[in-house]
């Protein structure tokens, strides 16, 4: 099996760069890389009509937060502020880590 590997996995602070969410930031809940989509904590809300079922009781209006294509996010980077590109740079204990393209400070993955 070959996995699709993005610039960014869950639970990576991203900024939305573009689309009609942009500007908004929030940790990676879930990546698809089948659809090439993640979906982002408190980004691109959607409200979802739910009928009745079996199983849940209550019908009516649920917020729900809908996957955005993964190309409309960037890593956060907390000195910068902002969406940035993002490099890989080996460190002297021969771990490669993530850096920031534009200041170069390390950005910490958990
Ligand atoms: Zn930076």
């Amino acid at each position: 099996m070959e996995s699709i590997r993005f610039h960014v996995r869950k639970n990576d602070i991203v900024k939305v760069i573009a689309g009609k969410e942009k500007g908004k930031s929030g940790k990676i809940l879930k990546v698809l890389p089948k659809k090439n989509r993640v979906l982002v904590e408190k980004v691109n809300f959607i409200k979802r009509h739910s009928r009745p079922t079996g199983r849940t009781r209550q019908g009516g209006i649920i917020q729900k937060e809908a996957p955005i294509h993964v190309s409309n996010v960037l890593l956060l980077c907390p000195k910068c502020n902002q969406g940035v590109r993002t490099g890989m740079r080996e460190l002297e204990n021969g771990k490669k880590n993530l850096v920031c393209k534009k200041c170069g400070e390390l950005i910490e993955r958990t």
